[in-house]
């Protein structure tokens, strides 16, 4: 399922913005609004910033107000994430993208064993930068007030001002919680993992998190708070997948898919009946097959195929009629990880092994599945 659309890119990165991220803008827009109060005093709005000044509002639609304010905590996010990029390029980490959620963003990085000297600062500099924001906007609000004398402007400036400080600070607040996929959780295995292997580091702080997410959960239940439950979840996935990621990366991290594919692998012709492929999958209980022309790979033909044509029209088809030609491949020689990554991304069971557009072999899930479980003991 798509769930993220490209925005922009900054450095040749492409930022993605979540569904959730789009629905929380007028949501902000909406609560921000409607707390606005007809006067705002610095006193109350700021941490306690100790200047009384009650300033009166203009009437402004609050909702524009809001909306303002939303996008503001939008750029804050992007800031935050903009300096785990920069970080991470100066220690030579790839990013492959930048994704704004709901409560922050994700940079998906090739992380997959990360050395703690790295992770540490590319973990820390996030959360940096969503303080340093807040307390610019902190400033900022000294600023006008010392500045102006107090009128509608003001009020306006202020309001919005101490809004931002208050957010961008709770998202440093937040982002430091010990829990992955935070940046907080990033920062307790890297810190753990100085100390221990990676994987011991990762179950520890997945552990962490994991019990984090329970206890949001809970007090989500208990305060009927949609938000903290959504945030639960997320919480919660994000710690299972890191440490299943970080676990298979070790078990299968010197293991090549020539070590394990089949070969050789049996193949149909695209001019085979369909009839006989499904005959096939019944004998070699293969659900899919590379499909080859002088040795060449063509296509592969998968049992998913076979759903999308009805039984009645499957009898006079060839192979060539329903075999997927988009075919993704990998040579015996990449690491069988990446073959893993490949097939959850595209959510695929088969990958056909080929060197120069020859068939040599195949790889399933099953298979890598297989080799893990084996490891495992
Ligand atoms: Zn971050």
């Amino acid at each position: 399922m798509k769930t993220s659309f490209k925005i922009g890119s900054i450095y040749g990165i492409p930022i993605l913005i979540h569904w959730t991220f789009l629905l929380i803008i007028p949501i902000f827009a909406w609560i921000i609004g409607s707390q606005m109060p007809l006067t705002v005093s610095v006193l109350s709005t700021t941490f306690g910033v100790p200047i009384d000044t009650t300033y009166l509002l203009p009437s402004i639609n609050r909702y524009v107000l809001g909306a303002f304010v939303a996008l503001g905590l939008f750029g804050g996010v992007l800031l935050h994430e903009i300096a785990h990029c920069i970080v991470a390029k100066s220690k030579g980490v790839p990013i492959h993208s930048i994704t704004l959620l709901v409560f922050g963003g994700v940079s998906s990085m090739d992380d997959s064993s990360p050395d703690p000297r790295v992770e540490l600062p590319m973990a820390l500099v996030g959360p940096l930068s969503s303080l340093a924001t807040g307390l610019l906007f902190i400033v900022l609000v000294y600023a006008v007030d010392a500045a102006v004398a107090s009128g509608p402007l003001s009020g306006l400036l202020v309001f919005a001002f101490s809004y931002l400080g208050l957010l961008n600070v709770s998202l440093f607040a937040f982002n430091l919680l010990p829990a992955f996929p935070m940046d907080g959780g990033r920062v307790l295995r890297a810190v753990l993992a100085i100390r221990m292997p990676l994987p011991d580091a990762t179950r520890i702080a997945a552990s962490v998190g994991k019990a984090f997410a329970v206890v949001f959960g809970i007090i989500g239940v208990f305060l009927l708070s949609p938000i903290l439950i959504l945030i639960a979840f997320f919480i919660y996935i994000g710690a299972t997948q890191e440490s299943t990621a970080i676990k298979y990366t070790f078990l299968l991290k010197d293991v090549k898919i020539g070590d394990i594919m089949t070969s050789p692998v049996m193949a149909v012709s695209p001019y085979t009946p369909v009839r006989e492929v499904i005959d096939l999958m019944y004998t070699t209980k293969h659900l899919g097959f590379p499909v080859t022309e002088k040795g060449r790979l063509v296509g592969m033909v998968t049992l998913a195929d076979l759903h999308k044509v009805p039984p009645i029209d499957r009898e006079a088809m060839q192979v060539r009629d329903i075999m997927t030609r988009d075919v993704i491949t990998l040579p015996p020689s990449a690491p069988i990880i990446e073959a893993l990554r490949v097939m959850s991304l595209r959510n695929i069971g088969h990958l056909p092994v080929t060197v120069d557009d020859q068939l040599v072999g195949i790889v399933t899930r099953t298979d890598i599945l297989k080799v893990i479980e084996l490891r495992e003991i």
